[in-house]
């Protein structure tokens, strides 16, 4: 029975097979036929204690008997009230005020649209965005726009806006990285967007804290606004709460999405500093922020993240970050002695390395080969072109993250 469904990223073509999960704990996924895979890549970056947590869980069903779904323009409820507290409480406070939507997508087109609401409010209106090269955003045309160009958005490149792009700082290479950005930042753009620490579908391209610090540094003394894209990196994935942090950085606006709601349910938001929310604020409605979303702030969703936010306040999840990261660093070392392993490298729960591979690039053949691999042998890797990560769920088994590595080095020997 073939079904009406189109996937995302898929090609259907090669009639590749598509497993049912029925049920979900912990870093374990249930097919419907009974077989069962370890998710080493958190349902794509979402998941960070695990699945089906009971307290986000509970939260969940807690909520959706008391309030569903309400609109959010004039409106509000608890549950949004108490995340909004709640986050501002925990993240750096010159970032006060919290815009909720519903996808990384959309928070960083919330955020673009901040950044030019500032600057046309202001009277001074500016346009340019500045990214970096290998940047991922979002799919959508504002979200494609931003980040990096390539066979995946290449029938759509004529509508997306031009950007400035500086290069990625290659090891040895950053004080191009540095020049490139202070020479934009002459020409007054609205913002500098950037994934902090690293870039996730770009490749899980890592650069460092100090890096990041001096770009922070450039984007102050030019007044421009430094929007971090903390979609993949926030919740601990790096080994701190934000990446951000391991920089002293403090970005104007941040964007939060992924494991805002522990990966349960879809939610997002984005934070800004007080002079970009005042910006917009008038007895004059024409300057009030245009953007909304049918969910906005959706109950429920925002319930999950309140037990998400109540987790991290009560359990120790810096440690139990810490602890897998020390456990993903012994995998790694591992397989990075072999010879067809290149640049094997790790960044808090996150691990990469890249494949020897000559005919290399992202659609190489090499990716589905591995999923098909790891899919046989019961795990769920997905791999970015010749590069393999592994980006677990923070409470992945020892057993579990062996099997993992287990396919991996199979793989490899092949
Ligand atoms: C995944 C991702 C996005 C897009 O988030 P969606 O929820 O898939 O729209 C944006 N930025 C970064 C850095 C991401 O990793």
């Amino acid at each position: 029975m073939t079904s009406p469904i189109w996937h995302p990223f898929t090609q259907h073509g090669l009639g590749e097979p598509i497993p049912e999960i029925a049920r979900a704990e912990g870093a374990t996924l249930h097919a419907r036929s009974g077989e069962r895979y370890v998710d080493a890549i958190s349902s794509w970056w979402v998941t960070t204690h695990g699945h089906c947590h009971p307290r986000i869980t509970a939260a969940i069903q807690a909520q959706a008997g008391q309030l569903d779904q309400i609109i959010f323009a004039g409106w509000t409820h608890a549950p949004a009230e108490d995340l909004a507290r709640g986050l501002t409480d925990m993240l750096p406070a010159s970032l006060a005020h919290v815009f909720f939507s519903d996808s990384g997508s959309t928070s960083v087109e919330v955020a673009l649209k901040m950044a030019l609401g500032f600057w046309d409010n202001r009277g001074t209106p500016r346009h340019r965005i500045v990214v970096m090269e290998h940047g991922y955003h979002g799919d959508t045309i504002g979200g494609m726009s931003v980040g990096a160009r390539g066979v995946f958005n290449r029938p759509y490149q004529p509508l997306l806006f031009d950007v400035a792009s500086i290069p990625f700082p290659e090891p040895g290479n950053e004080q191009a990285t540095l020049d490139a950005l202070e020479a934009e930042c002459r020409q007054g753009p609205a913002a500098f967007l950037v994934e902090p620490l690293i870039l996730g579908a770009g490749g899980m391209k890592t650069y460092s804290p100090a890096l990041l610090a001096a770009m922070r540094a450039i984007c102050a003394h030019y007044g421009v606004l430094f929007i971090a894209d903390e979609v993949m990196t926030g919740w601990g994935r790096t080994g701190s709460l934000l990446a951000c942090d391991q920089a002293g950085v403090v970005p104007d606006i941040l964007c939060l999405s992924k494991g805002l709601t522990g990966g349960a349910v879809p939610l997002a938001v984005t934070l800004a500093t007080a002079p970009i929310f005042e910006a917009h604020l008038s007895p004059e409605r024409a300057r009030m922020f245009f953007h909304s979303s049918s969910y906005t702030a959706n109950p429920i969703a925002c319930a999950a993240a309140n037990a998400n936010l109540a987790i991290w306040r009560e359990e120790p999840v810096l440690a139990r970050v810490a602890a897998l990261g020390a456990r993903q660093q012994q995998r790694l070392n591992a397989l990075a002695g072999h010879p067809k392993v290149r640049n094997a490298r790790r960044l808090g729960t996150i691990t990469a390395l890249e494949v020897e591979d000559p005919s290399s690039n992202y659609l190489s053949a090499m990716g589905p080969t591995l999923s098909a691999l790891a899919r046989s042998r019961g795990v769920l890797l997905r791999p970015l072109g010749n590069t393999v990560y592994v980006m677990p769920p923070y409470c992945i088994s020892g057993a579990e993250l062996d099997l993992v590595y287990a396919v991996i080095a199979e793989f490899l020997d092949r």
